[in-house]
């Protein structure tokens, strides 16, 4: 009797525990640690173009459990794809680049496709999303716009201020696919600003996230709850990496949005906005953490697991904050109109590219002046110890000039040059002085959008150069710079 009971416990505990350890592992797989295994090496940056991405989207219809469809063309004739990924029964529809400089979704799309694509030990998981879910992906809606790396389609129309009108070919193609899948969940993928921060907390968001209102009182049905639920679950991955990197966005009704009108039509929808973190310009950690939140989206949709999640976390997340700057140069005491009041001054970068968009430079200029005490900087510098002194522009014969080393002209207190002739952008981005032709653009004080150079001196001696937003120890800099001359970048 004794025995029979002990064994009866046994085998009851077995059943329970080796189906529920069964599905705990499945959770458990590191999509994000895997990633590398997947990552698609052909794209390597952000500036990859339409003709870049077709071929290898078009390869994959080939392979069992993928489909490959044309669903019409840009405004300039570029074609637009469909992807279908699995058989199930959910269908669910990721849209990337919408805004054609809002790359890195499309990028992390790759990796997946390629994670489906193969064969090894992960296999009864991607069965298990195959037979759940067919996964719809249309990798760059806006290929004209992906062309010269601009957020409109080819006539300047936002995509995501036309789902009412559906004036563009690109938009009218979403509205379609939306309309003939019906799918269950929608992703609207996005990269947002680098000056965001997750709430009043001095951390980059990283990651930002929105279950669109469907109406102007922002009312919760079961439609955007159920985006708010997965939300939370890709958040809690996110945290995990980078705690107190995600924020929120607003949720005020814009409705000529596609998120907003995807919920209103039955969707739920999920934007995720991908930010910037100092130091990875071209964005392949937040290619990364995408690569994991769409797998654990997929896994978390087949299973069902996020209809058991409350909705308190979602509005835990942060608000989104525009606080962020590159160079924050705090407490300077500027001579300005024979006073000298103490500000703090902010830097930030727009980005120029070359004549085929495949390479990028920065230029800063200044953001903003004044008490920026509720700001924060990637980069930040207390100048309250320091005395400012302007950069000088350094005039002459270009053969007297041209061989002159560059640490020797900005040791001498100058940050510009007049010049017969700019060097090319790429040697320009790299010449820590200003090029300038005409005396009359010589305008080096501090003032919004302007990019100065300055010098700060301590005990008479300088010993930090501004220059393009960028903090440079003068030790440093003729470490960096060492013999080269003015005409070494032309
Ligand atoms: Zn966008």
């Amino acid at each position: 009797m004794q025995v029979k009971s002990i064994l009866s416990t046994f085998l009851f505990i077995f059943l329970i525990t080796v189906p529920l350890t069964k599905s705990k592992a499945q959770e458990q797989i590191p999509f994000f640690d895997l990633w590398s295994s997947f990552k698609e090496e052909r794209i390597k940056d952000r500036l990859f173009k339409h003709e870049d991405l077709i071929p290898m989207v078009k390869a994959y219809s080939t392979l069992p459990d993928f489909e490959v469809s044309q669903i019409g063309y840009s405004f300039e004739g570029r074609e637009i794809l469909l992807l279908k990924i699995g058989h199930g029964d959910t269908p669910i529809l990721l849209w990337s680049q919408m805004h054609g400089d809002e790359p890195t979704a499309t990028m992390a799309i790759l990796d997946v496709c390629k994670f489906f694509a193969q064969s090894d030990s992960l296999d009864y998981f991607k069965n298990k999303i195959k037979n759940e879910l067919s996964i719809y992906i249309i990798p760059m809606l806006n290929p004209d716009g992906a062309q010269i790396y601009k957020r409109r389609n080819a006539l300047d129309i936002d995509l995501n201020r036309d789902a009412m009108m559906l004036e563009s070919p690109e938009s009218k193609i979403l509205k379609q696919v939306r309309d003939s899948l019906n799918p269950k969940f929608g992703f609207n993928l996005h990269d947002q600003s680098a000056y965001y921060t997750a709430g009043a907390e001095n951390k980059p968001a990283v990651i930002s996230f929105l279950a669109p209102a469907y109406n102007e009182a922002k009312d919760i049905n079961d439609v955007r709850a159920n985006a708010m639920r997965l939300i939370q679950i890709m958040n809690r991955l996110v945290q995990s990496k980078l705690p107190g990197n995600v924020g929120r966005y607003n949720d005020t009704f814009e409705p000529r949005a596609f998120g907003d009108n995807m919920q209103l039509w039955g969707t739920s929808t999920i934007l995720i906005e991908s930010g910037y973190l100092p130091g990875d310009p071209e964005k392949q950690y937040n290619r990364q953490l995408h690569f994991a939140m769409f797998l654990d989206a997929f896994q978390n949709i087949a299973n069902k697991r996020y209809l058991f999640e409350s909705l308190h976390e979602y509005h835990d997340i942060p608000f989104n904050q525009r606080r962020a700057h590159d160079l924050i140069v705090r407490g300077l005491k500027y001579p300005y109109q024979q006073k000298f009041p103490v500000i703090d001054v902010s830097w930030q970068r727009t980005e120029t590219f070359n004549s085929d968009y495949r390479k990028g430079y920065y230029k800063a200029t200044i953001s903003d002046i004044g008490d920026l005490s509720t700001m924060w900087g990637f980069e930040e510098l207390d100048a309250s110890q320091y005395e400012y002194v302007a950069g000088k522009i350094l005039k002459g014969a270009w053969k007297d000039m041209q061989n002159m080393k560059v640490i020797d002209i900005i040791r001498s207190g100058h940050s510009w040059v007049l010049a017969k002739s700019q060097p090319d952008q790429e040697s320009a981005s790299k010449l820590p002085l200003q090029i300038i032709l005409h005396e009359r653009d010589f305008k080096n004080e501090i003032k919004i959008s302007r990019n100065p150079g300055f010098f700060l001196h301590m005990n008479g001696q300088a010993k930090i150069y501004i220059h393009n937003g960028i903090k440079y120890e003068l030790d440093e800099l003729a470490n960096i710079l060492g013999e080269k001359t003015l005409a070494d970048y032309y």
